[in-house]
């Protein structure tokens, strides 16, 4: 090589050092994701609308996230907004329910307004169970609330191959078998919260129970999240539905 032409390759070279070293790239490029659809689904006994937020690909794989069916754990909340600000990874339907018991929310009360245990209503293995005013009250037959009728009818429209359901305050997940184990695995990993089995509950009625035997080989887990979340504690479960919904959809291809 000349002197010559080692000096171009070098003035070459600056010029691409200095044109890199003084671009402006914001740390996450991230484009506000684009809000597909907002659909009213249902109504609660109050009259509350219940609502899910479409993002990301239609005909992509279908991964339902609900921040609250207990309305006094209501910190899923903070998962499902920070979700919002998120976009989907390829290939995802992604489904957000912030709450399908507003109701409760707005009471304060782990039932609906009718004090029914929305997660003991559930039409898979109902069983009678308490009178009003029992904290776990199954409700007078099986599906009874407006909110668990149309759940149950959202879900067999929009099949989720993965459903999130939020709760509070065990601070755990419970361990699964095959790739679904995997992915709550790869959950906890991320969130940092111990896989644990719930041991001596009797749990009928209960929604992610029901929502795994719709559809083939649909999955579902439970979050119990910690008694207060903070705003970066909810980013990092974002962060960590994203992935679990990227796994979910490098497997099903
Ligand atoms: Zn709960």
């Amino acid at each position: 090589m000349t002197k010559r032409a080692l000096a171009l390759v070098v003035a070459a070279l600056v010029s691409a050092i200095g044109f890199i070293g003084t671009r402006v790239m914001p740390a996450h490029a991230v484009d506000e994701p684009r809000l597909l659809e907002e659909r009213v689904f249902g109504t609660s006994v109050q009259g509350r609308p219940l609502v899910a937020y479409r993002y990301g690909t239609p005909g992509g794989v279908v991964v339902m996230v609900v921040g609250v069916i207990h309305g006094d754990e209501d910190a899923g909340l903070l998962v499902t907004s920070a979700l919002r600000t998120l976009s989907a990874p390829a290939q995802v339907d992604l489904w957000i329910v912030p709450s399908m018991n507003p109701d409760g929310t707005a009471l304060q009360q782990r039932g609906n307004a009718n004090r029914v245990d929305l997660n003991r209503n559930f039409p898979l293995g109902w069983a009678k169970m308490g009178e009003p005013g029992y904290w776990q009250y199954a409700g007078p037959s099986r599906a009874s609330e407006p909110e668990t009728q149309a759940m149950v009818k959202f879900v067999r429209e929009i099949r989720p191959t993965l459903g999130i359901w939020y709760h509070q305050d065990l601070n755990m997940i419970s361990p699964g078998t095959g790739f679904e184990g995997r992915v709550r695995a790869r959950y906890a990993a991320l969130t940092g919260l111990p896989l644990v089995r719930i041991t001596g509950g009797r749990y009928t009625g209960v929604a992610a129970t029901w929502q795994r035997n719709v559809g083939e080989a649909a999955m579902a887990f439970v979050v119990e999240l910690g008694p207060t979340l903070s705003a970066g504690e909810a980013r990092v479960h974002a962060d960590a539905v994203m992935t679990v919904a990227r796994m979910v959809q490098r497997a099903s291809r």
